[in-house]
Order: structure tokens, then C-alpha cells, then sequence
């Protein structure tokens, strides 16, 4: 935050997952607008977040493109409720939100607002679908929540508090949707957490679960912002 250069552009990735019990997207990305209304409240958000998602990009035309509609979506799923993965939810009416209940809460805290939560970015409570990660373990993960068939929600706290990853298991290689839980695939040789992380022991823990285990098995990390595990996955589909 006291430094006056920026990384380079950043992508921000969404995920669907199209499963034969419905289609889930995984965030939602932010609106594409050019008024961005971050809280005033807090130091962070003037000082070192700034997006640029033009009229023409964002999750209504991002879902076009791979021939799908927002109609299509049965149901989403939120990592955090961080506006470049939140704000679209008000894009995609009438379908559930599922979102970890500690998550939920915690936004909605003082504790949260002061590092950083969104608390006007929490689903309505009709659509809120809380969950709770007292599941069976998944991969170096002591605990989850199955949300479908092989679709489940794994603990990776660090860059928030609840932050949580998506597991999808089945034919061929594992894929973890890391999210935020690394920002760059070489954190998970280096072990380095980036500096937007509010609990660092947390986040290097999160971050040597994910090594462990795409030592011990095939896993597809993909996360938000380095386009490098967008290609992983295609190469492994092609
Ligand atoms: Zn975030």
C-alpha cells in the first residue's frame, strides 16, 4: 500500500462448472462499470485496488462467449466477498448463493470491515445459502463441504480469514479452483504469501496444503488472477 508502482494488469477469472446436477458458477467477477463505489471506510481500497472492467466485459458477455447465458447458471458459489469476485452476483437474479457461514458472518463484523470484507457485497439472506465445512477430508484438506457429486469446498484461509477453494474430482486430473488462495502459480514453489493476505500463518499453510498436494497427486490450480492455470486446464482438456 506504501509503494507507488503497480502490478501489471491483472485478468480476473470466474469459473462455471457444468455438472448433471446444474451449472455452477464459481464467483461471479465485478460489474462492468466505470463508477466503482468502494467503502470510504476503509484505507485500503483508494490506496491500492483499482479495476478496470470495460462496458463490453464482465460476466454477462464473459458467459456469451462460451455459449451459455446468465439463465443457465443454477447456482453460484462466492470464494470471498471481495468486489472482483462478488459485485456480479446483482447480474445474475433469482439463483442460489452459496457461501461458507463464517464467511457470511464475519463480513457483516467490525473486524471484518477493518480488514477489508464487503459487508454490502453479502447475498440477500433469501438467496444466502450458508455452508459449513464439516465434511470429509480432500486431498491434503482435513475437511470440506460437498456442495454436488464431486464438487466440494475446501478451507483456504489467508488472503481473508474464510477464504474457500473449490475441489472437482472425476475423470482425469483433480482441479482445485484456488481462487485468491494463491494469486500466482509460483507461490506454490516459493511458499511466499502475497502481501493482500490478512493472516500470513494461515496463508502459508493454505499455500504448503496446495503444493502437498499437487505433489502427491494431479491438480489443476486455478487461480483468480494468473491466466497461466486458464492454460494449465486447456492443455489438459485438449
Ligand atoms: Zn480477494
Amino acid at each position: 500500500m506504501l509503494s507507488r508502482s503497480w502490478t501489471s494488469v491483472l485478468p480476473i477469472y470466474v469459473w462455471v462448472i457444468d455438472h448433471p446436477a446444474g451449472t455452477i458458477l464459481v464467483d461471479t467477477g465485478p460489474k462492468p462499470t466505470a463508477e466503482w463505489r468502494y467503502p470510504t471506510y476503509h484505507f485500503y481500497y483508494p490506496l491500492a485496488y483499482r479495476t478496470r472492467v470495460g462496458a463490453t466485459e464482465g460476466i454477462v458477455t464473459g458467459i456469451d462467449e462460451i455459449g451459455m447465458t446468465v439463465d443457465d447458471i443454477d447456482m453460484i458459489f462466492l470464494t470471498h466477498i471481495h468486489p472482483d469476485h462478488a459485485e456480479g452476483i446483482d447480474l445474475i437474479p433469482n439463483v442460489p448463493i452459496y457461501i461458507d457461514e463464517n464467511a457470511f458472518n464475519y463480513a457483516g463484523s467490525l473486524r471484518g470491515r477493518f480488514w477489508g470484507e464487503h459487508p454490502s457485497l453479502r447475498p440477500d439472506p433469501e438467496r444466502a445459502e450458508p455452508v459449513s465445512l464439516t465434511g470429509d477430508p480432500v486431498g491434503t484438506f482435513d475437511r470440506s463441504y460437498e456442495l454436488v457429486d464431486g464438487v466440494s469446498i475446501i478451507p483456504t484461509p489467508g488472503h481473508t480469514a474464510h477464504h474457500r477453494s473449490v475441489a472437482v474430482e472425476g475423470d482425469g486430473p483433480t482441479v482445485c479452483i484456488a481462487a485468491d488462495a494463491c494469486m500466482q502459480l509460483t507461490q506454490l514453489d516459493t511458499g511466499s504469501v502475497d502481501g493482500v493476505s490478512t493472516r500470513l500463518a494461515a496463508g502459508r499453510d493454505t499455500l504448503d496444503r496446495i503444493a502437498r498436494w499437487r505433489r502427491e497427486e494431479e491438480v489443476i490450480v486455478l487461480p483468480s488472477h494468473d491466466s497461466r492455470g486458464y492454460d494449465k486446464l486447456m492443455q489438459a482438456r485438449s
